[in-house]
């Protein structure tokens, strides 16, 4: 007889329908709780001068599998004797990345790090090329919020909610190449 099996499915049904909670939130309204983890898309950290940290090392270029890091490196200027190099263009393909994060770890002056931005779009391809000043303004964005993820405060984040400060990252910015050093 089939009454045992369809019983049995009667009960998981109702089961379900009865301990029904909702797997989808409202978004935007509601935001997504995040892993303390999360890697979302990068930024280029500025130094205790204001300048680009990058020092153009190449590490983190030469770790990426998914080669979408692209730097030009030039001299730094005489004013600038802490180092031998700058990236004159750091071009990062946010839609190629697989946000694995080797680029962070590879960097020795943690330079480039991977934020908690998940929400980024762009009406072209074109506007997911981060460019150097676009990672810059990614970092002006989060270094104040207490969940910014700077890889060696990762593990002591706050909750989840501090997600919600943060103002949205407009497109890419293009700015003139002596406005770049
Ligand atoms: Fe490349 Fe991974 Fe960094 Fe993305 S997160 S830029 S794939 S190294």
């Amino acid at each position: 007889t089939f009454l045992p099996a369809i019983a049995a499915g009667l009960k998981t049904t109702i089961g379900h329908v009865t301990n029904y909670k909702p797997t989808t939130i409202q978004y935007p309204e509601v935001k997504p709780e995040l892993p303390l983890h999360y890697r979302g898309v990068h930024r280029l950290n500025r130094d205790e001068k204001d300048r680009v940290k990058c020092v153009a090392c190449m590490l983190c270029a030469t770790a990426c599998p998914a080669n979408c890091i692209h730097i030009e490196a030039e001299k730094a200027p005489p004013e600038w004797p802490d180092r031998d190099k700058f990236p004159k263009s750091f071009v990062l393909d946010e839609l190629r990345c697989i946000y694995c994060g080797m680029c962070e770890e590879a960097c020795p002056v943690d330079a480039i790090e991977l934020t908690h931005i998940y929400d980024m779009t762009g009406l072209t391809r074109d506007e997911m090329n981060f460019d150097r000043e676009k990672l810059l303004s990614v970092f002006d964005q989060t270094k104040d919020n207490p969940r910014d993820p700077i890889r060696t405060r990762r593990g002591k984040l706050g909750p989840a909610s501090d997600f919600q400060t943060l103002p949205a990252v407009g497109p890419a910015t293009s700015v003139p190449d002596q406005d770049r050093a």
